[in-house]
C-alpha cells in the first residue's frame, strides 16, 4: 500500500464522528445548452440537490463526439449557479482552463483520463477548491492514492475521491463497479469516498441498486447522471436517469443512508 504522509494517511480520532448528510452530485453528463441545464438544475434543486455536475470540456474517447460547450458553458453555469444558488462541480481536462474553472466550479473535477496526469493534479492542489478525484480507469488503489497525494503535497487536502468503475474483462456493462475500494479507502485514509454508478455500470437500469450497494458499502454520496429526456442526451444518454428515476434514487438513498 501506498506510503500516505501526514495529509492523508488514517488518523485515530476517537471523537465519535458526527454523521453528515450524504453528498449527492446530480445533473448532466454535459452542459448541452441553457434551457435543458435550467430546467433540470429546477427539477434537482426541488428535490433537495446542492451540488451540481455539468461537463463543459468532455473528454470523449471520439474526436468526432460532442466536446462540451467549453467558453459558452462556463457562461451558462456562471448565470444558473446564480439564479438558483447552486454549487457547481465540473472537469478540469486542460490546465489552460483553470482559472476560468475555479471562478465558478466549488468543486473542480478530475476525470478519469486525467488521474496520471501529475502537472495537472499539482495545478489543482495550488487551486484552493475540493478536488473531486476520479479512478482511473485501470487505476489500482495505490496508484489512485498516490494521485491524491499528489494533490495533498500541494497544500491540499480536500479531496474527495470518487470510484467510477475500472476495466475489466467484462464486457456486459461499460465498466466494473469496485466497491471493494470503499471500505479500503475508509480504512487507510481520512478522505471521502463517493460513487458513480452512471460511468460505473453504463446502464440507467443498473443505477437504482449500485446507488444503494455504494452507500451500504460505506460511500459518502453517489455522482449520478440526470436528464431531462436521456435518450436525446449529448453525451452519456443510455447512463443517464430521468427525472423521475432520479426522484426515487435520492429518496432511496437519503433513506438508506439515514437507516445504517
Ligand atoms: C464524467 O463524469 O462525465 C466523466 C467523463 O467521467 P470519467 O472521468 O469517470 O470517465
Ligand atoms: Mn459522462
Amino acid at each position: 500500500m501506498v506510503k500516505l504522509k501526514k495529509v492523508l494517511k488514517k488518523e485515530n480520532n476517537n471523537k465519535a464522528k458526527e454523521r453528515e448528510k450524504p453528498l449527492i452530485i446530480a445533473g448532466p453528463c454535459s452542459v448541452e445548452n441553457y434551457d435543458i441545464f435550467e430546467e433540470t438544475v429546477a427539477f434537482l434543486k426541488e428535490c433537495g440537490v446542492e451540488y451540481i455536475r455539468g461537463g463543459i470540456f468532455k473528454p470523449r474517447t471520439s474526436p468526432y463526439s460532442f466536446q462540451g460547450l467549453r467558453e459558452e458553458g462556463i457562461e451558462i453555469l456562471k448565470s444558473i449557479k446564480i439564479k438558483y444558488n447552486i454549487k457547481i462541480v465540473s472537469e478540469l481536462l486542460d490546465l489552460r482552463d483553470i482559472e476560468s474553472l475555479i471562478e465558478i466550479a466549488d468543486i473542480i473535477q478530475i476525470g478519469s483520463r486525467n488521474m496520471y496526469n501529475y502537472p495537472l493534479l499539482k495545478e489543482v492542489g495550488k487551486a484552493g477548491k475540493t478536488i473531486l478525484l476520479k479512478r482511473g480507469i485501470s487505476a489500482t488503489i495505490e496508484e489512485w492514492l498516490s494521485a491524491a497525494e499528489y494533490i495533498a503535497l500541494e497544500g491540499n487536502s480536500n479531496i474527495i475521491l470518487c470510484e467510477r468503475g475500472i476495466r475489466t474483462f467484462e464486457t456486459y456493462t461499460r465498466n466494473t463497479l469496485d466497491l471493494n475500494c470503499v471500505p479500503v479507502i475508509k480504512q487507510k485514509t481520512n478522505l471521502k469516498i463517493i460513487v458513480d454508478p452512471s460511468h460505473g455500470t453504463g446502464k440507467r437500469e443498473l443505477i437504482n441498486s449500485m446507488s444503494l450497494a455504494a452507500i451500504a458499502s460505506g460511500a459518502d454520496g453517489i455522482m449520478v447522471e440526470v436528464h431531462p429526456n436521456p435518450d436525446k442526451a449529448l453525451s452519456d444518454g443510455e447512463q443517464s436517469v430521468n427525472f423521475e428515476e432520479f426522484k426515487s434514487i435520492y429518496k432511496n438513498i437519503v433513506n438508506l443512508y439515514n437507516y445504517i
